[in-house]
């Protein structure tokens, strides 16, 4: 790809300016990840959805970006140009509509403020809405596909509205995570909201919050990293699990991760948090391969004690050629 002769194209589509090589440790919360080779910030949706059509006609890679909190972004940085979406018009009713950049906990006191419950359990998520579609984030059993009544999206280079059906949604999973997705901006979202007490949304969302602050390190991460295991016979294995996990035949992958001893393990500036084993922490200076490295000892100890294969919820995205090895 000629990037500056890609850059210049661009510019004269673009209200702001677009640059080359950002370094993308500033955008993500693990604080890590090399340079985009090209970046763009934009707060207009129609230019959100023109660039996005622009790419496509052009065959340029794109990658959405929203807060970075749920990335783990390569040393070597994204070979794309990355979009960073800072959309966030709102108009808050029963019927919401949203711009994918709005921040999760904004868009969830806007609501609450205005009388209006289902996004309770957005309020310690660090992320955008756009970040949210694409992992179905959630909490305390709700997640974000529930709320959905449409999506304005440019996907392949053509702009649609389309249903909740066309996401695939399924547990912190989406068809946009998976390999071949096709290549979409999610620009807009309908939401259907209940009206509710606005003492009593609030004090549900104060509970979510208390026991994040119990549960959660404070250091830098991108939340959970590994995805909670279903496994019915697993979960009646564990004598020790608790009891409504045993029912519901969860078992949480910090769990696994704790009963394999591996807290506090650490692999250069990457460790396992203390406080939450499911929480990979930045002590400083970690680089994106030991992100990767303390993530694959995890996945082999795990394997190795429980024959289960952890999946990941933080996506690995960028240029990973030959630091994929184990240390
Ligand atoms: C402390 C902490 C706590 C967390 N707690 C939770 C939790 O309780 N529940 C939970 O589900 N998650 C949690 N997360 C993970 C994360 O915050 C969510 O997944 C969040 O929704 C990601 O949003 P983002 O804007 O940061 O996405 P990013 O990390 O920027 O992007 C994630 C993916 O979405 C894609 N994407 C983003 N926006 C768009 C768009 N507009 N169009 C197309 N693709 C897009 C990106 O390309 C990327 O593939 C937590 C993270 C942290 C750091």
């Amino acid at each position: 790809m000629n990037w500056d002769a890609l850059l210049e194209s661009l510019s004269r589509l673009c209200i702001g300016t677009p640059r080359r090589a950002e370094p993308l440790r500033r955008h993500t919360t693990l604080r890590v990840g090399g340079p985009a080779a090209l970046f763009y910030k934009t707060h207009d949706l129609e230019e959100f959805a023109r660039i996005s059509i622009w790419a496509h006609e052009h065959a340029v890679p794109v990658f959405v970006m929203g807060h970075g909190s749920n990335i783990l972004v390569s040393d070597k940085g994204i070979p794309a140009l990355v979009i960073y979406n800072a959309c966030q018009r709102m108009q808050i009713g029963e019927m919401t509509y949203a711009e994918t950049g709005v921040p999760f906990r904004e868009l969830f006191l806007k609501t609450a403020q205005a009388g209006l419950s289902g996004l309770e359990f957005a309020v310690g998520i660090p992320g955008t809405l756009g970040g949210a579609l694409v992992s179905n984030a959630g909490a305390y059993r709700s997640n974000i596909a529930d709320l959905l009544i449409e999506i304005d999206l440019v996907s392949e280079g053509v702009r649609q509205r389309v249903s909740p059906e066309w996401m695939q949604f399924s547990y912190r999973d989406s068809r946009l995570r998976r390999p071949n997705a096709p290549p979409t901006s999610l620009l807009a979202v309908r939401l259907r909201l209940k009206p509710d007490q606005r003492r009593a949304i609030l004090a549900r969302a104060r509970e979510f919050q208390r026991q994040r602050i119990l549960k959660q390190p404070p250091e830098f991460s991108a939340g959970s990293f590994f995805k909670n295991v279903y496994d019915r016979a697993l979960a009646e294995q564990l004598s020790n699990l608790p009891e409504p996990m045993r029912e519901a035949g969860v078992v949480p992958a910090g769990y696994l991760i704790e009963a394999c001893g591996l807290k506090g393990y650490t692999v250069g500036g990457a460790c396992v948090s203390r406080k939450h084993a499911n929480f990979l922490i930045n002590r400083g200076w970690a680089t994106a391969r030991d992100f990767e490295h303390l993530a694959q000892h995890i996945e082999r100890v795990v394997f190795e004690t429980f024959g289960v294969r952890l999946e990941r919820e933080v996506l690995r995205v960028g240029d990973w050629n030959g630091t994929t090895d184990v240390p």
